[in-house]
């Protein structure tokens, strides 16, 4: 079955007990068991588990050709709870450019939790090497990364670590299933922030780790982990993320057409410096981004000429494009990622961040002119 069809079927076979073709939502908490404890439907609990969040997560592992996926509360809550689930002393390596929330949680809270957590540049191997250690037990990579969009060779690095004897988790949150699938080059473990593409609407925030075969006993202990500690999500949010997953194929189709068109207008205009965008020939990573993804994605950065009070005044000038943080919603968003990374920002001065959304192209390249121009 092909990614679109398994997107609208996974998890969704109608409700046996009434038909509907749209699935239930189980919002009971506790389900009854048999007087010894033992469970005649296989729930217990719905901190635990749950139909709902079943269905969702049977869903995301088929689409990511994973054994099994855990879904959270947050994708924050997804990486507490691998981190978690490490063995105490545990080493975990991140790229420099992680996601701004992961670097916080490596270095607020790793020692805490009996882990060490180093940075390198992932895109250098010969610095990846260098910087393993004999626990390391997790290489946490992410790729498109944020908010450079810089690529990591997936296949490379599996490679590297596993020969090392450790675990790859890729965070493919920008890229989604659609357009990269981590697991079938070689990593362990995905991450997703739900809240983002999966969800595509901006109104729910879930998160999710998805497990290669051979993984089991590394799962178990997760879905400990988030059981124990309370790293869960709710059945409506579930409900919604399973509903995001059906139309993902078709709402990222749409993602990368405006964002190529969006890119080409950044590049050909004077008042921009740079554009990131792994779809661009001259992009650093285009080859390697062309080889593992499918398509290049919906999000796109750039340098504006004038550093950041160009950056602030061009942001302040766009329409169509919100000022907000987040992405893979319907309505496209504009970010100056310097202004809200807090005390350790990683993005140059006069970059902006676009999540470019479901508009019509020509009226997101519009806007972009006008706010460039004016
Ligand atoms: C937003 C985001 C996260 C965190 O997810 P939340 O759902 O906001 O907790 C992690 N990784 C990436 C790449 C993100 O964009």
């Amino acid at each position: 079955m092909r990614l679109e069809t398994l997107a609208v079927h996974a998890g969704a076979s109608p409700d046996p007990e009434t038909g509907a073709v749209a699935p239930p939502i189980h919002l009971s908490t506790t389900f009854e068991h048999a007087p010894d404890g033992s469970l005649p439907y296989g729930w217990i609990y719905q901190r635990t588990d749950n139909p709902t969040q079943q269905r969702f997560e049977e869903a995301l592992a088929a689409l990511e050709h994973g054994e099994s996926a855990l879904l959270f509360g947050s994708g924050m809550a997804a990486g507490s709870a691998i981190m978690q689930s490490l063995p105490p002393q545990s080493h975990v390596l991140l790229p420099n450019d992680a996601y701004h929330g992961f670097r916080a949680l490596a270095r607020e809270f790793s020692k805490r939790w009996n882990l060490h957590c180093t940075f390198a540049d992932f895109g250098d191997e010969g610095a990846i090497r260098a910087a393993l250690l004999p626990n390391t037990a997790l290489v946490w990579a992410e790729t498109p990364s944020n908010p450079l969009l810089q690529i990591t060779d997936l296949a490379a690095l599996a490679n590297i670590v596993h020969q090392h004897g450790a675990m790859l988790l890729v965070d493919n949150t920008f890229a989604t299933p659609v357009l990269q699938q981590p697991l079938m080059l070689g990593a362990d473990i995905v991450l997703h922030s739900v809240t983002k593409y999966i969800g595509g609407h901006s109104d729910l925030m879930a998160g999710a780790l998805v497990f290669a075969h051979g993984r089991g006993a590394l799962a178990q202990q997760a879905a400990h982990t988030r059981s124990t500690v309370g790293l869960h999500g709710s059945p409506f949010v579930a409900w919604m993320a399973l509903r995001g997953l059906h139309s993902l194929p078709a709402r990222m189709a749409w993602h990368n057409r405006n964002a190529r068109a969006v890119a080409a207008a950044l590049c050909a205009h004077t008042a921009v410096e740079r554009v990131h965008y792994p779809g661009l020939p001259e992009h650093p990573g285009h080859a390697l981004a062309a080889r593992q993804m499918r398509e290049f994605g919906g999000m796109v950065s750039f340098e504006l000429v004038g550093g950041r009070d160009a950056a602030l005044a061009c942001a302040s000038r766009l329409r169509l494009f919100i000022n907000a943080t987040s992405l893979g919603g319907c309505e496209s968003l504009v970010e100056h990622r310097a202004s809200v990374e807090g005390a350790h920002p990683m993005s140059p001065p006069g970059l902006l961040r676009l999540s470019v959304g479901l508009e019509h192209p020509d009226d997101l390249v519009g806007d972009l002119l006008q706010a460039l121009s004016s």
